[in-house]
């Protein structure tokens, strides 16, 4: 057998953090982003949503018209895409298989229908579900963002709550009271 650099290095690990629209999961994952010891690869997702003052095009998604989108889930470049209150978002594949062969970990931060599709395809994911200090502050969040009209802020508050009640699928739940202390607990874990 020929021996090389990718067959000797170990596999990264794939992490997928969820939680409910306004629980900052991007905050935390900057967080973790931060931390070099981590060996962190995001993977940037693709979606078909507006996008918002302080985005950009590659860093927070790839975002594409909606033909451009079911013509990527046609030619089969998803991990796994989910349609989220009227949007669809999706994981490449490519890049996630590259950057896990090359021994990195890989963060995908996806929805719970997402994650569920990815958890029956790989069992030792690290699966962490983000969950706010209270219900209240989640609104505060969402509202505070205000990029978002009422009838959308109202579909993601229902939607919070039906992710909330599925956090049990997932083998971490952290709370988010404080970024720091919440990557401070996602780094242990993904360490261990
Ligand atoms: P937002 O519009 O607030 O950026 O994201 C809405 C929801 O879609 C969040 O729960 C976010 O984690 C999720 N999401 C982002 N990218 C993906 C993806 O590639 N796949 C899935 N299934 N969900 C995603």
């Amino acid at each position: 057998m020929e021996i090389t650099i990718s067959s000797i290095m170990k596999r990264g690990k794939l992490i997928i953090l969820s939680g409910p629209s306004g629980v900052g999961k991007g905050t935390v994952r900057m967080a973790l982003m931060a931390r070099p010891e981590l060996s962190l690869f995001y993977s940037v997702s693709m979606t078909t949503r507006p996008m918002r003052a302080g985005e950009a095009e590659g860093r927070e998604y790839y975002f594409v018209t909606k033909e451009e989108f079911l013509r990527k889930v046609e030619e089969g470049n998803f991990l796994e895409w989910n349609e989220f209150v009227g949007n669809y978002y999706g994981t490449p594949k490519d890049k996630v298989e590259e950057k896990l062969n090359e021994g990195k970990n890989v963060l995908l931060e996806i929805d719970v229908n997402g994650a569920r599709k990815v958890m029956e395809n790989c069992k030792d994911a690290v699966t962490i579900f983000l969950i706010p200090p209270s219900i209240e502050k989640l609104e505060e969040r969402i509202r505070g963002r205000r990029t978002e009209e009422e009838s959308i802020i109202q579909e993601r508050l229902a939607k919070a709550e039906s992710e909330l009640a599925q956090a049990h699928l997932y083998k971490h739940t952290i709370c988010n009271d404080k970024v720091e202390k919440a990557a401070d607990e996602i780094a242990k874990i993904i360490l261990a």
